[in-house]
Order: C-alpha cells, then sequence, then structure tokens
C-alpha cells in the first residue's frame, strides 16, 4: 500500500531522517518546517495521514492538530503527534485535541510503519462511506446534517482481560461514562460480540489462556462484528505482537499499565469514529431505498427495473438463456377513483402489489412503472412458463375482490397483461418492453380482463 503522509517538524535533521525512513518504505512523502506551513500544505495536498510534531515554535503540534480537525477538507485525516514528551498528559492532551495517536521518540521504526499502514487502511473505509454520502447528496437522495448525535448516548463496551488489577481500572474508569460488559473467556466474548451489538471491544493480548491476537483475528472476520472497533491492551515493548495486531485491523492500542485518562480518550475517539460510520451506512441505505423504490407500494421503482432489466438481458445474452417481461395495467382504474376516492384507489394499488409479488418466485422483480401499471421481469423464463404465471396472477386478482376501505367494503378489480420474452443476443430491454406492451395493447383492444402473449 502506498500513502502519500505529511510530515511535520521545525528540526531539518528530524524532517530529513523521517523522510529518508519513509521513502525506503515507499510513502509518498511531504514536508512541512511549521504550524502554518502545515495547515496549508494539508488543504493542498490532502494527504492520507500527517506525523506532526509537538514542539514548535510558535503554533505549537496541539494547536495544528485541533485547527486540522476543526476544517472539514482536513478533519479526517488521521493525525499521529510524534514527540519526545512522554508524560500521559500529553499524550491525554493530544488525543483531545483529536490526534489519533501519540507516538514517542526516538521512534520504534516498525511500529511507526505499521500505525502508519494500519490508520490509512481505517480512513480508507471511512473515505468509501463520506463518498458514497456525497454522491447521496448530489443526486437528491440524502441531505446534510450535523453529527452533534455522535456523542450523545453512552457506548456499549465489551472487555476482556484475566489481569485482575488491570480489570478493575478498566471497567471503573469506563462506566462513568458507558455501558461495560466483562467476558471471562474468548468463548464468551464471542458470543457476546456477536449478538451484543457492542460499539467497542476492549483486548487484551496478552491473556493467559487464550491467545488474544487469535481473538482480534476472529472479531475480524465474523460478519457480525467486523465493523466494530478493537481497542487492544498490549505489554510495553512488546513492538511484534503490536505490529501484528495493527496489520490485523485493531483499531487503536493502549501501553500497560493502562492510563485512565488516555483510556477515556481513546475509547472516546473510537466511539465516534464507529457512530458516525454507522451513521453513513445507515444514511446511505435509507437514500437508496428512497432511489430505488415506490413510496406507495414499497415495490421497486421504474430507474431501478429499467437497470436491472438491461443487466438481466445483457446476461442472457451471454448465456443463451432467455428474460421474459410481463407488463400490467389494472382495467378501467380510473373508474375506482371516481366512484370511491383517491383513497380506496391507493388501497386497490397496494393490495394489487402484495398479490403480484407475493405470487412470483424470489428471483423475479416486481415493480411499479408508475400509475396502475406494474411489471414482473423472470430471469431464465420461457414464454409457456411465462404464461403461465401471468394466467395464475390475472386469476388470482378477478377471483378475489379487493378492499377498499376499513370498514370492509370490496370492489371487484381485473387486470390486462401483455408478455414478451427475449429473442436471441440482439435484444434489448428496450424493445423488449415495447413488445409487451403492444400485447398489453392487444389484451385491452380484444376485451381486457387477458394474457396476451407476443408470437414466439
Ligand atoms: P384501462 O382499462 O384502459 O387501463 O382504463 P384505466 O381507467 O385503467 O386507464 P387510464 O390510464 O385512463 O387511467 C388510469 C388511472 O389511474 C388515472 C389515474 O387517476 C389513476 N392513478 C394513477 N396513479 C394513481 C395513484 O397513485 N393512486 C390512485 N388512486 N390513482 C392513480
Ligand atoms: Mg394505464
Ligand atoms: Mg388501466
Amino acid at each position: 500500500m502506498t500513502a502519500r503522509v505529511l510530515i511535520v517538524d521545525d528540526v531539518p535533521a528530524n524532517l530529513k531522517l523521517l523522510d529518508a525512513k519513509l521513502t525506503a518504505e515507499y510513502f509518498d512523502v511531504f514536508k512541512a518546517s511549521s504550524g502554518q506551513e502545515a495547515l496549508d500544505a494539508a488543504k493542498e495536498q490532502l494527504p492520507d495521514i500527517i506525523l506532526l510534531d509537538v514542539m514548535m515554535p510558535g503554533m505549537d503540534g496541539f494547536e495544528v492538530c485541533r485547527r486540522l480537525k476543526a476544517m472539514p477538507e482536513t478533519e479526517h485525516i488521521p493525525v499521529v503527534m510524534v514527540t519526545a514528551l512522554d508524560q500521559p498528559k500529553d499524550r491525554v492532551q493530544g488525543l483531545e485535541a483529536g490526534a489519533d495517536d501519540f507516538l514517542t521518540k526516538p521512534l520504534n521504526d516498525l511500529a511507526l510503519f505499521a500505525r502508519v499502514r494500519s490508520l490509512v487502511r481505517l480512513k480508507m473505509v471511512t473515505d468509501e462511506l463520506r463518498m458514497r454520502e456525497a454522491t447521496g447528496q448530489r443526486i437528491g437522495a440524502l441531505s446534510a446534517t450535523g453529527d452533534s448525535f455522535l456523542m450523545s448516548e453512552p457506548g456499549r463496551i465489551a472487555v476482556i482481560d484475566d489481569r485482575p488489577t488491570s480489570l478493575k481500572r478498566i471497567t471503573e474508569t469506563l462506566a462513568s461514562e458507558h455501558n461495560v460488559t466483562v467476558a471471562e473467556s474468548q468463548e464468551e466474548l464471542i458470543q457476546l460480540a456477536s449478538t451484543g451489538d457492542f460499539d467497542l471491544h476492549i483486548i487484551s493480548l496478552t491473556l493467559q489462556e487464550y491467545d488474544g491476537l487469535r481473538l482480534c483475528s476472529q472479531l475480524r472476520s465474523l460478519e457480525a462484528t467486523r465493523q466494530t472497533p478493537i481497542l487492544a491492551i498490549v505489554e510495553e515493548g512488546d513492538t511484534p505482537r503490536l505490529v501484528r495486531a495493527l496489520d490485523m485491523g485493531v483499531n487503536d492500542y493502549l501501553v500497560r499499565p493502562v492510563e485512565r485518562n488516555e483510556l477515556v480518550a481513546r475509547a472516546r475517539s473510537q466511539l465516534r469514529r464507529k457512530r458516525y460510520q454507522d451513521y453513513l451506512r445507515d444514511k446511505f441505505q435509507q437514500g437508496l431505498e428512497l432511489a430505488i423504490t415506490d413510496g406507495l407500494t414499497g415495490l421497486y421503482n421504474r430507474r431501478y427495473m429499467e437497470g436491472h432489466l438491461a443487466t438481466l438481458v445483457d446476461e442472457a445474452a451471454n448465456t443463451g438463456k432467455s428474460v421474459a417481461l410481463l407488463i400490467f395495467d389494472i382495467d378501467y382504474f380510473k373508474l375506482v377513483n371516481d366512484t370511491y376516492g383517491h383513497g380506496a384507489g391507493d388501497m386497490v394499488l397496494k393490495e394489487f402489489a402484495k398479490r403480484i409479488s407475493s405470487n412470483v418466485r424470489n428471483v423475479d422483480l416486481t415493480c411499479r412503472l408508475g400509475g396502475e401499471e406494474f411489471v414482473v421481469v423472470m430471469p431464465d423464463t420461457d414464454v409457456d412458463y411465462a404464461v403461465s404465471v401471468a394466467e395464475r396472477l390475472r386469476q388470482n386478482v378477478a377471483m378475489k375482490p379487493f378492499t377498499l376501505d376499513e370498514e370492509g367494503r370490496t370492489i371487484d378489480v381485473t387486470v390486462s397483461i401483455g408478455i414478451a420474452v427475449t429473442q436471441g443476443p440482439a435484444d434489448d430491454a428496450g424493445k423488449l418492453l415495447e413488445r409487451a406492451d403492444q400485447g398489453l395493447y392487444r389484451a385491452k383492444r380484444d376485451g381486457r380482463n387477458r394474457v396476451v402473449a407476443e408470437a414466439a
């Protein structure tokens, strides 16, 4: 993985050394030697990660970090503070300024590279979601909202650590802000995690009876837990294990002995990130549904059907199978509205949609073209089978009266159906729809309440 790294340090020799190390690892390196230069370079280059010195004349690293995190263009770029300061309170100050990590000089190269790779990989997930959101906003399917809701509720945190004092410290520290659940064994943690919907897993990598790294990799591979952040607890100086954990997708780590304020700050930043990603995912899903479904019936809309039909027809051309298309138009539907009102008309449309979609196969796509016209697309279907399905659906509509309102008034409804089936590789979606429509027209002309398939 190549990543674009911005390094910031006021001492030229430090810049040069870090540049050489990172370049040798095939990272693309940009340099800045003051806080202001760093802000300008970040805006202009939009790097994948920023390694930021803390002590600089003028604007110090904490202030640079706060400003980066306050600008919409740069707030999602991970920042690692690199410093000779090694007091817990310095680390906490960095994390509170919005830094994603705080590494102490002299840097352990392996740990540094692993951290850079891990933060860049984690950023890619958020970037992808943010791009989808931007697209959603552009096409009008999503609206913009603030992010003040992100920390409004306590987090649900699952912890496994077999050292009693450490565990006590973790649970006591977090309990004031969050709901903490302790797992006694690896199995219990997996079980909790896959059913409990947690926001964060805190895992000791030095468990006596279990392999903490294996546990992390299991959590990363299970569908239910792969999106949930992991905060690992490592022994001071155990770089090999830390590097493996980061490469495996662990989001963040704490070094023993766990410092309370640092734990609070790191847990908070993981929760914030998780909620932001959940929010983007949900919002995208909702927007997608709005964009491709019909509000009244919940069926797919015309836009989706046309896209999907084109895909199926292309595939059919390649495989030699045929796709059938049924087009439905309710008979004398205007009369329903005119006699019983628009609300009753809507009831009929909803029930009609339900009867059609629940009486075709799962692979068949039912959608509302608009008004009182519907389509069923049937992959891998020949004309005889399509006719038998259409005939069954026609009878289902005609035999059972439709409910009009809460009082239980009913009305008889009939439908006319046209059918077309793809004919060889030269056929396309537009022609198929047109031929089905001709069948429908003939069905109407010949007296309605009937099925007409194109001549083979
Ligand atoms: P035909 O047998 O020839 O199909 O006659 P029809 O009355 O069904 O055809 P026409 O196209 O003249 O009328 C369709 C009616 O469907 C007119 C319109 O008011 C009604 N309609 C379209 N969309 C909706 C809707 O969402 N809700 C309701 N209640 N009515 C709708
Ligand atoms: Mg019509
Ligand atoms: Mg009609």
